[in-house]
């Protein structure tokens, strides 16, 4: 049995709740912001323990980290709490996101921003890759129960909209990954846990708004967008995605007039050969471009 990573939930007590969401349309490459200082391991946070007990006793630089903003956990100077409604969104939905290790520490999250508009008993952010029944009692009991729904798309999955006007049991809870396309699809797949709730996907013709940030495709949306659109629907309430992309709308044109470019999405770099990179030798990463050259679905 493969050890098991350990497994963490960030609560309303955290002050900086774990980066954004597990949906499986996040990009794969991400700039870092302007002259930001190197991310230092978050104060407060476990190590992973293997083999660096040497390294315990050396000065730690977490001086270099800038002051963050303790509700947007933007920094300080960045903050982009004005964006973001005054009292937290009153929703029914319990929103639960699975965040790999990889993406709390990035620099440009859209999580916590979504953390910071949603009440703290409606959001919880778990952060892992390997989540079992008997470790993660909690989580598997979300899973197991017939309110629940993961966002996930693919053959199997239903379209939400669809799925909220046949359904017996009307949804309280939703679960959405977050990572890049390949690290959502390693713990979906991987976790036996994820295939117990209803498989449901948002169908939807919009192109992302996350522009800083290079996705596979111009419809591939940030874990934000997921969640915005997701709850929207579920909520019966359009404006809550409104108010849920403010502040990444935000996010993007501060970005952008401080000399972020905006990433044009891999699809249409192969399209028009400007892919700066030379081609894969994989022959599955390979395949996998050439079907985004031809606008297939992946
Ligand atoms: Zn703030």
């Amino acid at each position: 049995m493969e050890p098991q990573e350990e497994a963490r939930t960030l609560g309303a007590s955290v002050p900086r709740p774990a980066g954004a969401s597990g949906s499986p349309t996040r990009g794969e490459e991400e700039r870092p912001e302007g002259s930001a200082a190197p991310v230092a391991a978050p104060a407060g946070e476990e190590g992973d323990g293997a083999g660096a007990d040497g390294l315990w006793g050396l000065p730690v630089e977490r001086a270099e980290r800038r002051p963050e903003c303790s509700r947007c956990s933007r920094p300080q100077k960045v903050c982009l709490c004005p964006y973001l409604p005054v009292y937290p969104l009153q929703i029914s939905t319990h929103l639960y996101i699975i965040q790999h290790p990889a993406e709390e520490s990035k620099v440009l999250r859209t999580v916590p921003l979504l953390a910071a508009c949603l009440p703290p008993d409606k959001c919880t952010v778990k952060i892992g890759r390997r989540f079992s029944e008997e470790r993660d009692i909690e989580l598997s009991t979300v899973c197991r129960d017939s309110g629940t729904l993961i966002l996930y798309p693919g053959a199997e999955a239903t379209n939400l909209e669809e799925f909220i006007l046949d359904s017996p049991v009307y949804p309280s809870t939703i679960i959405i990954i977050d990572g890049t396309w390949s690290q959502a699809k390693d713990i979906f797949y991987k976790n036996s846990l994820f295939r117990l709730p209803k498989q449901v996907q948002l169908k939807t013709s919009i192109c992302s708004q996350y522009v800083i940030r290079m996705q596979p495709t111009s419809r591939c949306l940030s874990t934000l967008e997921c969640a915005a659109g997701a709850l929207s629907i579920l909520e019966k309430n359009k404006y809550i995605q409104e108010i849920l992309l403010r502040p990444l709308q935000a996010l993007c044109s501060f970005q952008l007039q401080h000399g972020a470019q905006i990433r044009l999405s891999k699809e249409y770099l192969l399209k028009n050969g400007l892919y700066p990179k030379p081609m894969p030798k994989n022959k599955r990463k390979l395949r996998k471009m050439e079907l985004l050259m031809n606008s297939v679905k992946i």
